[in-house]
């Protein structure tokens, strides 16, 4: 038996995957086995060009010398231990500066950790309507949230996203939860005027407060990018637009940050790109660019505040065994280091400015690319039957899944989703790099069609 046959059958035998077809999961998967820079490789020692950037997340390379550095280093000294009231420790609280430093324009003051990105959004949930409480607005405990948005796997993110297949064996969700849509340029029954676009989207937003009465919404929450649902960048002034929305009708904004965080879409944050600040932003994976887990919920002044006083009410009862956890933070301060020393958001605008370039010369060659997008070093393919109707290609069909699997046959990892590709790599990437991964999904596309 070799070294792959063994390991596939142990794997179909004991192991459940996130977001799998069980039944499928004694095919043959891809068992990575190590990584270095932009590159992993297989148990096989085949070398793939990652183009996902582990799932959005490896912001800084596989295998930094630093990183590893830093994990060896703190792990010697304090792997774990609890953050839970007055306990704490050296790296949370540095990494807690640094965070709030690098969100001084943004008026962030206080940080939350957590375990990843599920846990952030659900900790940003739960301090909204806490916050609210402490307010003496306890009738405030609804959310609004987008239609293709992706909020985690937790029961508050799953009953705020906005793509039914995460939803529909769950439920029931939580009550209160409502998805509206957002601007979708390629896909609206509206308006190819993108300004035009972004304010239809802006008035059913407040259209839907004045409906639902903004007494009883605590938050609207969204990416500011929309990252799973096929990286959708909205018009430039939606996000302005829906922070005076927010302030006229005293709605907590929460900016889930998990993929935009730390520099993917060219800003350092989401946010700061539309150059408006949330009241609470969620972080995780480039936090800590995926080498531990780790994410962080990060309130500002106005959310703070009525914690900080000394009501019988405002104990909070929520934290995660890793809430502040030493090696993970250890891990994240030198993680955005990096990203600092290294220009990294500066590079991932100019790269992903490249890529952009790079792949639209694919839409027009090839008859199933529908339209490529992004911003930074984000990017999505959207596969359509016929470029006329735009209808997506049926899922069913395998036509993504083919074209990624020739990839990887060609040595580069790019995700499929549904009738989309979804491109992520890691901030380190360079203009060779992409040249790689266009030409490959080139071929794939030809190939394929
Ligand atoms: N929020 C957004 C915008 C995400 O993209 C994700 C994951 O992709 C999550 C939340 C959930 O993060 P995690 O998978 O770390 O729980």
């Amino acid at each position: 038996m070799t070294d792959t046959s063994k390991l596939t059958e142990l794997n179909a035998n004991h192991v459940l995957h996130p977001m799998s077809m069980p039944a499928f999961d004694n095919e043959q998967p891809l068992f990575v086995e190590r990584s270095e820079g932009v590159h992993v490789y297989d148990n096989t020692g085949k070398q793939y060009l990652d183009g996902l950037g582990g799932l959005w997340c490896v912001n800084v390379g596989h295998s930094h010398p630093k990183m590893v550095a830093t994990i060896q280093e703190q792990a010697a000294k304090l792997a774990y231990y609890n953050t839970f009231g007055d306990v704490s420790n050296r790296p949370s609280v540095e990494l807690a500066e640094k965070i709030t430093g690098m969100l001084k324009p943004e008026g962030m003051s206080k940080v939350f950790f957590t375990s990843g990105g599920s846990d952030s959004v659900e900790t940003a949930l739960k301090l909204a309507r806490h916050h609210w409480r402490l307010k003496g607005q306890s009738d405030k405990t609804q959310f609004i949230s987008l239609k293709n948005a992706y909020h985690g796997v937790h029961f508050g993110g799953t009953s705020l996203n906005g793509m039914q297949n995460f939803k529909q064996n769950y439920g029931p969700l939580l009550p209160g939860c409502s998805q509206v849509d957002g601007p979708f340029p390629y896909r609206n029954p509206w308006t190819n005027d993108l300004e035009e676009l972004g304010q239809i989207c802006a008035d059913i937003l407040e259209r839907k407060i004045l409906h639902d009465g903004a007494n009883n919404i605590a938050a609207f929450i969204a990416e500011p990018i929309q990252g799973a649902g096929g990286v959708i960048v909205p018009p430039a002034n939606y996000w302005p637009l829906v922070r005076e929305i927010c302030d006229k009708y005293d709605i907590l904004l929460i900016a889930d940050e998990v993929v935009t965080g730390f520099g993917r879409s060219g800003s350092l944050f989401g946010v700061r790109g539309w150059g408006v600040a949330a009241d609470i932003q969620c972080f995780a994976k480039g936090i800590s660019s995926g080498y531990i887990p780790l994410g962080a919920t990060v309130i500002n002044d106005k959310v703070a505040e009525p914690f900080l006083e000394a009501a019988p009410n405002a104990f909070v009862a929520h934290g995660y065994t890793y809430s502040g956890h030493p090696l993970a933070c250890a891990v994240g301060l030198t993680s955005l280091n990096i990203v600092e020393e290294e220009n990294l958001v500066e590079n991932a605008g100019i790269v992903g400015d490249y890529l952009l370039q790079q792949l639209q010369p694919l839409v027009e060659r090839h008859e199933h690319i529908g339209e490529a997008r992004g911003k930074g070093l984000m990017a999505a393919l959207d596969l359509v039957t016929d470029k006329q109707s735009k209808t997506p290609v049926d899922p069913a069909s395998g036509y993504s899944d083919k074209v990624s699997a020739i990839c990887q046959e060609n040595g580069v990892l790019i995700r499929s989703v549904g009738p989309k590709i979804i491109l992520s790599p890691p901030l380190t990437f360079t203009k060779e790099n992409v040249d790689t991964m266009v030409n490959t999904m080139d071929l794939a596309f030809s190939q394929v069609s």
